[in-house]
């Protein structure tokens, strides 16, 4: 039956690119277990929005927890896992990514094992970039401790409002500083061209991701944050690769052949609706139905647009990554933010906003100081708050949450009525 034979029936239709998705993340995992195996390639585990560009052009592996962490929440393991890391002293309440990541580690199980793994691959060296939260600072030291080995970070300041070439400046100049570090690890020079070609190749990975979250514009969407959050994965962890640039060209095809073909991310779109924070990883398939039972597309996020850093340069390397991990939604004051998402709910024709605090990740809770109300007068688009976590199940009321949604839909509808009467 054709894509849109099935779609009439009501189902959701799932994306034929996924099998190709498949086999990129399956090579990037073998390629990382064969370095973790042989030893034969250094490997650098790295913060999912820090300098992978740096460290693929230096010839090391790159193994990114973060993607771990969400492998544990979407695999519904993240609780089982969450009280060893409490038991060792981390907070329940700090980034249940950090705590269901070393909980497992500390139990010696990881969902790498399905794919031969033994463990997490051994790291050499381990970098971050605050940008995005101080946790990573720390649950990457743990490692450091743990394996004995060197850790660098760039250190960036948050909640910018204005981006000043003096703040490009200082962490364009840490870049440089962790250089020396890398090339020991790596026991090879720091190559500038080596470090153009992977940033151009990460600026077209990125492009081309931009591309692909930019069709759902269209009215119906083709794609929704439910697909985007799973269909990220090359670009997180091999962004500054051309693995990542050849499998969105695959992805953005398909979508651009489903806009031909009126064929939409779900079944029949009524509602189009902006997500505002982190997936709920345990809950992304059952979320994904319960929004296309209620014929609404969630057709933008800021979670996805995260890893849109297309202000990288081959030209300029080192101030362009400066700048780009310098812009990222997550390091901007709320002003900024409220820019961003009011141009995002215009662009994409959003009528709804739903944001998610997620208990256990303030950095991209971002209903915790007024944001929700100040967007709303100045947009007048109606925002759902619905709380929960990331990775951990026990901090959501599934049956309260699935409440608040049908209701929030059913009050749009009544709101869309209304404004067209
Ligand atoms: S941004 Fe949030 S989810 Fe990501 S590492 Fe930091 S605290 Fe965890």
């Amino acid at each position: 039956m054709s894509e849109k034979g099935i779609q009439d029936q009501g189902e959701l239709v799932k994306l034929r690119s996924a099998n190709d998705l498949r086999k990129t993340m399956d090579g990037y995992f073998a390629r990382l277990k064969e370095a973790a195996e042989t030893r034969s390639r250094k490997i650098a585990w790295c913060t999912s929005v820090g300098p992978a560009e740096l460290l693929y052009s230096m010839g090391f592996e790159v193994y990114f927890p973060e993607n771990h962490g969400a492998m544990l929440g979407a695999g519904k393991n993240a609780d089982k896992y969450i009280p060893t890391a409490v038991a060792h002293g981390y907070s329940p309440d700090i980034c249940s990514y950090l705590t269901s990541d070393i909980g497992a580690f500390l139990q010696n199980e990881t969902p790498l094992q399905k794919s031969g793994f033994r463990s997490v691959p051994r790291p050499d060296i381990l970098v971050y970039n605050t940008n995005q939260c101080r946790e990573v600072e720390d649950w990457f030291s743990f490692y450091a401790r743990h394996f004995n080995v060197p850790i660098v970070g760039i250190h960036t300041p948050l909640c910018i409002s204005d981006l000043s070439p003096e703040i490009v400046k200082s962490v364009s100049d840490q870049y440089h500083r962790i250089i020396p570090e890398l090339e020991k690890v790596a026991e090879r020079m720091f190559d500038i061209d080596s470090f153009r070609e992977t940033v151009g190749l990460s600026h077209d990975g990125c492009v081309l991701w931009k591309q692909v979250l930019e069709k759902a514009r269209h009215i119906p969407s083709p794609i929704n944050f439910f697909d985007s959050a799973i269909h990220m994965g090359p670009i997180v962890v091999m962004r500054g690769t051309s693995h990542a640039v050849e499998y969105y060209k695959i992805l953005l095809a398909e979508l651009e052949e489903r806009i031909q073909n009126n064929i939409s991310a779900v079944p029949v779109e009524h509602f189009r609706i902006y997500w505002e924070g982190m997936p709920l990883w345990y809950r992304l398939s059952s979320l994904a139905k319960l929004f296309a039972k209620l014929n609404t597309c969630i057709v933008a996020s800021t979670y996805c647009n995260s890893w849109v850093f297309d202000d990288l340069s081959q030209a300029e390397p080192f101030e362009s990554s400066a700048l780009a991990y310098c812009k990222l939604f997550i390091v901007r004051s709320d002003a900024i933010k409220e820019n961003v998402l009011e141009q995002l709910v215009k662009d994409f024709t959003v009528q709804g906003i739903i944001y998610h605090e997620s208990k256990t990740c303030a950095r991209n809770s971002n209903n915790r100081f007024g944001l929700q109300n100040r967007l709303f007068k100045r947009t007048g688009i109606p925002y759902l708050e619905i709380n929960g976590d990331l990775n951990d199940p026990r901090c959501y009321s599934e049956e309260q949450s699935i409440i608040a949604i049908e209701t929030f839909i059913d009050q749009l509808s009544g709101h869309l009525n209304n404004s067209t009467l």
